[in-house]
């Protein structure tokens, strides 16, 4: 019989609390992948010697699931996090998941716990993962590997009391440098980012802007989000070219800009355009954009001592307009033209 869900916190956090079951798969080179197998939230055993503790052969991904007005769930575009899993595991000299098999997990495990999809806005967050599990300290790709899947119900990502966010320009570390892991979701690149988190944090600020590794002027992502900026009128973001996470709601609102008839383009941005601009009035809105932030307006932008302001600080009409548009379509409230939804 199902046990009903323990009631959820009132002030709910991003990534705190997770539902009642996950699932896992196990690869040997000699056998493969095993079946994905559903079993009850639980702590996972690893021997010490366990490459991923030791060389940081692991990644992951994270989407949502949305219940929509019917009382229906679905998962947005769980196929693209299924291929970037492959991409980040090929970086990572893992062996790739078939698609079809994390769609499945994917699946299994949100229909299992879909008592854990919160009413709109709050939303399921999903998060695969896969670790290296070879006991073996020789530098090398691990032979064994875990491929698991958890959830959880999940509130607002930042939590700043306003609608706005502000970041830090980081101007003495670098995220991902030119033929490194930049674009791949693993573990290191967030553990590198933590000390400049953590300083912006003490400077009041929610996430850090990364600049590109080599001319340090070059804007990149931020901490768990693409950006993009309306410069002379144009929503405008970096380049996927290596070092940056190829998001999925990054992609999913250069479709949704072209729709809605606002220019869309993909360009290195230079840093003095972007504070310039912010200064001359040509740089109009700057909004990040992920799954856990959806579509994040920037207020202030810290840069060494000097603050800025985006226009008057709050939320602008092109980041509202797509805001609403994306989870609209992801919340059943807009139709789904692209058949982004997948019903669990
Ligand atoms: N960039 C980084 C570094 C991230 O961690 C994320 C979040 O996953 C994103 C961008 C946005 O990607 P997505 O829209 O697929 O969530």
């Amino acid at each position: 019989m199902k046990t009903p869900r323990k009631p959820l916190p009132a002030d709910l956090k991003f990534g705190t609390v997770f539902s009642e079951h996950m699932v896992c798969a196990r690869f040997d080179v000699d056998s493969d992948w095993s079946q994905a197998d559903l079993s009850a939230y639980q702590k996972l055993s690893l021997d010490p010697a366990a490459s991923v503790l030791h060389y940081g052969q692991a990644i992951f991904e994270g989407l949502k699931a949305f219940r929509h007005p019917d009382g229906s769930v679905h998962l947005f575009r769980p196929d693209r996090n299924a291929t970037r899993l492959n991409a980040s595991a090929r970086r990572l000299s893992m062996p790739e998941v078939p698609v079809e098999v994390q769609l499945e997990a994917m699946r299994l495990l949100a229909d299992r716990d879909r008592d854990w999809v919160p009413p709109a806005p709050g939303t399921l967050y999903i998060r695969p993962a896969m670790i290296a599990t070879e006991e073996a300290l020789g530098v090398q790709s691990s032979r064994r590997y875990l491929y698991f899947v958890i959830t959880g119900p999940s509130g607002p990502y930042f939590r700043t009391g306003r609608s706005t966010i502000r970041i830090m320009v980081a101007r003495d570390w670098v995220r991902a440098a030119p033929g490194g892991t930049g674009a791949a979701k693993t573990g290191g690149n967030y553990a590198a980012s933590l000390l400049a988190t953590a300083v912006a944090r003490e400077k009041g600020c929610q996430q850090v802007m990364w600049l590109d590794a080599v001319e340090r002027r070059h804007v990149e992502e931020v901490g768990a989000m693409n950006l993009m900026f309306v410069l002379d009128g144009v929503v405008t973001t970096a380049p996927t070219s290596g070092t940056i996470l190829a998001g999925i709601t990054r992609e999913s609102i250069g479709v949704l800009c072209r729709e809605l008839r606002l220019p869309f383009v993909e360009r290195y941005i230079h840093i003095e355009e972007v504070l310039n601009g912010l200064e001359s009035g040509d740089c109009t809105e700057i909004f990040g954009c992920g799954t856990a932030a959806v579509v994040s307006a920037v207020g202030e932008l810290l840069d060494g001592d000097k603050l800025y302001r985006v226009s008057d600080g709050n939320e602008g009409p092109v980041a509202r307009l797509l805001r609403e548009t994306l989870t609209g379509i992801q919340f059943g409230n807009v139709p789904d033209t692209h058949g982004w939804l997948r019903p669990v």
